[in-house]
């Protein structure tokens, strides 16, 4: 008798434990996905969360990751100063229109860890142009610097887009233009593919990351899009006088060919703030703005960082206040 009593303390015991590591942490996530755009994530409670990262797996044999990052504690002021654990995930135009699932990992200040999925979801066509281009033999030497001033240059740009600062949270608003007037017009799209065939047979594929804009006089203002830190200011071989700003943890919007830099390297800027002229330096055609929307590896569509916020608050608000709270151990 005394030994079963003890046997079904013991079960409740264990169960509760089973019940508590499953159902304290959920998973909350925008369910619209679509190539070259964004999705915020959230797991909610955070107690007890030590880190966090996440993977963004297409459901194909291997299940690829095309995108991985960290989230990093937020703070909804509308919705009672909850804090919740956010994930922002870019979708790369690159990233083929397929179902995917969002996986977080939790690792507990008690050592354990707790995976998380999302449903199985859809990956929506960004309708991005695909082009095959047929080279003649002048197309076949490519751009081939490789000098050590390059290769210390490519290292800086790394180690800036690198840089994940939880605090970093400047800027999680729509992105305003980086250019006025009315003359400009866009020159190139942001998700452009274009496939070179060499007359050898060889191919080479080129991905457009950015928006560009033409249209506009040299020197005309560059503005940055949203507020945040400059990261990186300099005059690069490939893409020119060239500005990165951070707005959010491992996110960045960054301004190619520019003529000049108006801005210092390591100092705060605000939205609509002038970074540089417009310009053609580095590889360029001509005078026109490369515009590049970066988060932790992925570069998506500005057009995304126009229409929506980096962060959708009152999606956020919505969400938390319609959750139970429940205590943690009640
Ligand atoms: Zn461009």
């Amino acid at each position: 008798m005394k030994g079963s009593i003890v046997f079904m303390l013991l079960l409740t015991w264990l169960s509760g434990v089973q019940l508590h590591a499953k159902s304290d942490y959920r998973l909350y996530y925008t369910p619209s996905w679509r190539q070259g755009g964004m999705i915020n994530a959230f797991v909610y409670p955070t107690d007890g969360i030590e880190k966090a990262s996440f993977a963004f797996l297409q459901l194909n044999e291997k299940r690829t990751a095309r995108a991985r990052g960290q989230g990093f504690p937020y703070v909804v002021k509308k919705a009672k100063k909850r804090e919740i654990y956010l994930f922002l995930v870019g979708i790369s135009a690159l990233a083929p229109a397929d179902r995917y699932q969002l996986e977080v990992s939790l690792t507990l200040k008690d050592g354990r860890e707790v995976v998380l999925r999302s449903d199985e979801l859809e990956v929506e066509s960004g309708n991005y142009r695909h082009q095959t281009i047929q080279m003649g033999k002048q197309g076949q030497s490519a751009i081939s610097n490789q000098s050590a001033e390059r290769q210390a240059q490519a290292k800086r740009f790394y180690a800036a887009l690198g840089r994940f600062e939880p605090q970093a949270l400047y800027d999680v608003g729509r992105w305003d233009l980086p250019v006025t007037g009315k003359s400009w017009y866009y020159t190139s799209r942001y998700g452009a593919q274009r496939e070179f065939v060499y007359p050898d047979g060889s191919r080479s594929r080129d991905f457009h990351n950015g928006e560009d804009f033409g249209g506009l006089a040299v020197g005309s203002d560059v503005l940055a899009v949203a507020d945040g830190l400059v990261v990186l200011a300099e005059n690069r071989v490939v893409t020119g006088y060239t500005v990165i700003v951070m707005h959010a943890p491992g996110f960045f919007s960054l301004y190619y060919h520019m003529n000049g830099i108006d801005v210092v390297d390591g100092t705060m800027v605000r939205r609509g703030q002038r970074v540089g002229g417009i310009g053609a330096t580095g590889f360029a055609t001509g005078p026109h703005l490369h515009l590049t929307a970066y988060n932790q590896g992925q570069e998506v569509d500005p057009q995304w960082l126009f229409q929506h916020p980096l962060i959708n608050e009152p999606w956020l608000t919505t969400l938390l206040q319609s959750l139970k709270i429940s205590k943690r151990g009640s």
